[in-house]
């Protein structure tokens, strides 16, 4: 990827695609395309075919996506179909109308079955049926790596497709119905203790065990792979250790300094019982992610919430 060359971010503005806009910067790259959805809306095929036949991008990280967490993902079922599709399809294939030199698509790792055994394997991929709450949003996903195996397949595009595992990071969603456990948690916890509130609720029963993946280890993973893997299939993206919700919990109550309790609002759904990505493929390309979770929580609760902590 030479530096003058063209790269399109989309999805510039969400945790994913601002990482990678930051490492871009930081390795140099200037010629750096974004657009908002007011000016082209991802999903409406003819803005889409217009930016692209205008912009004609050497290379795109396909960041942008309809995200959320267990609650958004099961009541917006339509939407995380619809809007899914809609931007991934439109992206991937004026990338190939416009002869672009290469495309990431990112995926996530919801797209294993539910009940596939752990650590998630790159081959477990349609071996099973897949975790209700967040069918929809996987089943985009899906087609998603579908696609770019087909376009490569059939029209000799190199796109290539990346599984990262559950992220946090600047940027990331705080709204507490829609968000993921991470960012609920820190919000959680530092407001119940600016407010000296006696306890926190925390969904499920805390056993679900999930991987954190820092956004900045994604985006140094992307811009790696982006240089370094031309295959079709997938790679995950991942730390390869996973945390129980429960010890979690533990850990943000620890960072943001709550002297309260924990209670668990055991009507929330569990959602899968481990989600932990296999990192072999990963690490046999030179790469590994470098962020412990500590650290990395410490760094985003400070980034977030720091002018009110003192
Ligand atoms: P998932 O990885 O797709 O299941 O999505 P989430 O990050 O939303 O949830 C992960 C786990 O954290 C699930 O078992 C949730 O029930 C649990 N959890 C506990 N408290 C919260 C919370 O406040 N918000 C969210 N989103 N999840 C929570």
């Amino acid at each position: 990827m030479e530096k003058q060359k063209k790269i399109y971010v989309a999805g510039h503005r969400g945790m994913v695609g601002s990482a990678i806009v930051r490492k871009l910067k930081e390795e140099g790259f200037e010629n750096i395309l974004v657009s908002t959805s007011s000016e082209v809306d991802l999903r409406n095929q003819q803005q889409t075919a217009d930016f692209f036949a205008k912009e004609k991008p050497d290379y795109v990280f396909l960041a942008a996506a309809k995200v959320g967490g267990i609650v958004a993902n099961n009541t917006y079922r339509a939407e995380f179909l619809y809007d899914n599709l809609m931007i991934q399809s439109n992206v991937i294939h004026q990338a190939y109308v416009n002869g672009a030199t290469k495309l990431m698509f990112l995926g996530s790792s919801c797209i294993y079955p539910k009940l596939a055994p752990q650590p998630l394997k790159e081959d477990y991929l349609l071996t099973g049926p897949l975790e209700e709450t967040n069918e929809p949003y996987a089943i985009a996903k899906i087609t998603g790596i579908k696609m770019c195996d087909a376009y490569r397949a059939q029209y000799g595009c190199n796109f290539i497709s990346v599984m990262p595992t559950n992220l946090y990071g600047p940027n990331d969603n705080y709204d507490l119905q829609k968000s993921h456990v991470l960012p609920a948690l820190l919000r959680k916890f530092h407001e119940a203790k600016l407010n000296g509130e006696p306890n926190v609720t925390v969904w499920g029963s805390g056993t679900p065990l999930r991987e954190f993946l820092h956004a900045d280890d994604l985006a140094e993973a992307c811009f790696y792979l982006m240089q370094n893997y031309n295959e079709p299939g997938l790679v995950n993206i991942g730390v390869g250790e996973d945390i129980s919700i429960k010890d979690l919990a533990n850990l943000v109550k620890k960072i943001t300094g709550y002297p309260g309790e924990i209670v668990w609002d055991t009507s929330k759904p569990d959602g899968t019982p481990r989600k932990l990505m296999d990192v072999t493929k990963l690490h046999s390309f030179g790469w590994k992610a470098k962020i412990g979770l500590e650290e990395g929580i410490s760094r985003v609760y400070e980034d977030k919430f720091a002018e009110k902590v003192n």
